[in-house]
């Protein structure tokens, strides 16, 4: 009993943006709920404040002094880079810290497979880590073969012309040398120095990933040759959903909802950190109001480059949004996908926004900007065959053609059905975490 009493509290490290914080907190929520005490690690950047989800947590500062115009200015890729170099050696002050106000309490130290430098510190203690993938199985299967594909010359394609993109890529069907999980953003070089780190398992004891056997079991069987237990513990926005947004949700988007008919309205929403060019999103607005469909777009403010929000738009944006659209500037979006007058999600793709269109089953179109998302999408439309990549310019005659296929074509209708069909598997498969549970108490 005691040994049982002095391995309770778990400490949990994020990375700082919304699609990993919010998994993570699920996640919390989820051992909290099965008696774990909870210590979050956060840096500065993108700081979740306790809420009342979260009363009962501990909430910590890694200390570390990289700027805060590193964080707005770096891509995400060299961001984390740095962030892991900086926190080596900070976060075992912050984690000695810990043990000094709690002891034997500390069980493990689970990790965002992205902040990576805590395993070190959680080795020095000598306190089991664990690694925590918010991507789907299918893109840590990439990124766990990225440097080896890259050894053995298969990534050439990558640094090749347009043609050889369409190619597949051997072993990884059906992904396409263009949704390996890259991005136009970060050099091959600087990729492949990220993804050796996060492959490295280090010396920790598991691998948990958010997602489920129902949607990816090749993946998921592929990972078993890893010499570690991994644990599909997803969607934990089913098992454990928690309030974790960073920006202010504006609800008056559900009145507006309310009076549409059912799956009538496609709600388009990028997430917390796709930029959209002035020309695409006034493409898209041309396209989205050329559908005669009623649409609820959610527009960041930041996301459109070189505009705070959408007051640098031509005026012609203004005289589109008529009443059949509504904008807003943060939706509760899985309020908004469970609503039945929501029958389409353009999306980015995002593994959050993917999970949580399935899990209402709603049929999705696909403009994914990088790295996973770009899986993702490919998943969407080739295996689960509920969405509909949209790939190249983004032209208003495309917008327009793409949103009339997923919301009036029987081609939409029968993905609908489909979507539907997976909604309810992927309800049926939700575990409360109970293995893996069983698993942190034999540490
Ligand atoms: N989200 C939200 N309101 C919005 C847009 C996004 O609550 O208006 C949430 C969404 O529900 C998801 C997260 O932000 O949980 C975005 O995560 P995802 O993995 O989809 O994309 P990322 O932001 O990491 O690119």
């Amino acid at each position: 009993m005691e040994e049982t009493q002095a391995r309770r509290r778990v400490v949990l490290v994020p990375v700082p943006a919304q699609g990993h914080i919010t998994p993570m907190m699920q996640l919390a929520k989820t051992l909290h709920l099965k008696g774990f005490s909870i210590t979050i690690a956060q840096t500065k950047f993108n700081y979740l404040s306790p809420s009342h989800d979260f009363t009962d947590f501990q909430f910590v500062t890694i200390p570390e002094s990289l700027p805060e115009s590193d964080f707005e200015n770096l891509k995400p890729i060299l961001f984390l880079l740095k962030l892991n170099k900086e926190c080596q050696v900070t976060f075992k002050n912050c984690l000695s810290q810990l043990l000094l106000q709690h002891g034997n309490d500390i069980a493990c130290v689970i990790y965002d497979e992205f902040m990576y430098f805590a395993e070190a510190a959680a080795k020095e203690f000598k306190l089991p880590n664990i690694i925590f993938s918010t991507t789907n199985a299918t893109a840590f299967v990439c990124r766990s073969v990225f440097n080896k594909l890259y050894a053995n010359n298969v990534l050439a394609p990558l640094k090749e012309s347009e043609g050889q993109q369409d190619a597949l890529v051997p072993g990884l069907q059906p992904l396409r040398y263009k949704d390996l999980p890259t991005s136009k953003f970060a050099s091959l070089e600087s990729i492949m120095e990220l993804y050796r780190n996060t492959a490295d398992k280090r010396t920790a004891s598991s691998v948990i990933i958010n997602t489920a056997s129902c949607l990816e079991s090749s993946s998921l069987s592929w990972l078993q040759r890893l010499d570690i237990p991994v644990y599909p513990i997803g969607p934990l926005h089913m098992v454990a959903p928690a309030s974790t947004s960073l920006l202010e949700e504006n609800k008056s988007c559900i009145e507006w909802l309310n009076k549409r008919k059912q799956s009538s309205v496609i709600f388009v929403s990028l997430g917390s950190i796709a930029l959209m060019e002035i020309n695409e999103v006034m493409e898209t607005a041309f396209g989205l109001a050329a559908s005669n469909q009623h649409y609820l777009w959610v527009i960041r403010p930041g996301s459109v480059r070189g505009s705070e929000w959408i007051e640098s738009l031509p005026e012609e944006f203004s005289r589109m949004v008529s009443d059949r659209s509504y904008i807003v500037k943060w939706a509760p979006q899985k309020e908004v996908l469970a609503h039945p007058a929501v029958g389409g999600f353009w999306s980015h793709c995002g593994w959050n926004s993917t999970l949580e269109s399935i899990g209402e089953g709603v049929p999705m179109i696909c403009r994914p900007f990088s790295t996973d998302q770009k899986v993702n999408a490919r998943y969407l439309e080739c295996v689960w065959r509920i969405g509909i990549q949209v790939e190249g310019e983004l032209k208003r005659e495309v917008v327009e053609r793409v949103v009339k296929r997923l919301m009036v074509d029987e081609e939409g209708e029968e993905m609908r059905k489909r979507a539907v069909i997976l909604k309810e598997k992927l309800r049926a498969s939700v575990k409360d975490g109970e293995e893996f549970v069983h698993f942190m108490k034999t540490l």
